[in-house]
């Protein structure tokens, strides 16, 4: 699909659900990105830039918005691509979490895993 700001601007301030999942908007002001038909105000157009896939715009530094969850919107096989990555760091941060005795008599962790504590974040 052609993201022609023009177009894309106009389907999100008629919140069409055509678009939804053709388009992400990332909104610059906030750092989140939405789905075309996010219940939101609709951001101006110069603070807004599209993206064809939830995956490139949190690659671009958005965050996924809590009204309208985007990463759960349709068309997701990039956004799956994403996401494996995330799981399969995460394994790999839980096998360096592995066991400190501190850790197990309750003391806090010396190096919090900080992709974990994001991506608990991004589920939230
Ligand atoms: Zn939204």
């Amino acid at each position: 699909m052609d993201l022609d700001h023009g177009a894309c601007y106009r389907a999100i301030e008629l919140r069409d659900a055509r678009f939804d999942g053709r388009f992400f908007t990332g909104v610059k002001t906030t750092g989140v990105y939405c789905r075309p038909v996010c219940p939101a105000r609709t951001p101006r157009s110069e603070n807004v830039v599209f993206y064809p896939t939830a995956a490139a715009a949190q690659e671009a530094g958005f965050r996924p918005c809590l009204r309208c969850r985007p990463e759960t919107a349709p068309d997701l096989g990039a956004w799956r691509g994403t996401s494996n990555t995330v799981s399969r760091a995460l394994k790999t941060s839980a096998s360096e979490m592995a066991s400190p005795a501190a850790w197990v008599q309750g003391a806090p962790p010396p190096h919090p895993p900080a992709l974990a504590l994001r991506n608990a974040a991004l589920t939230s």
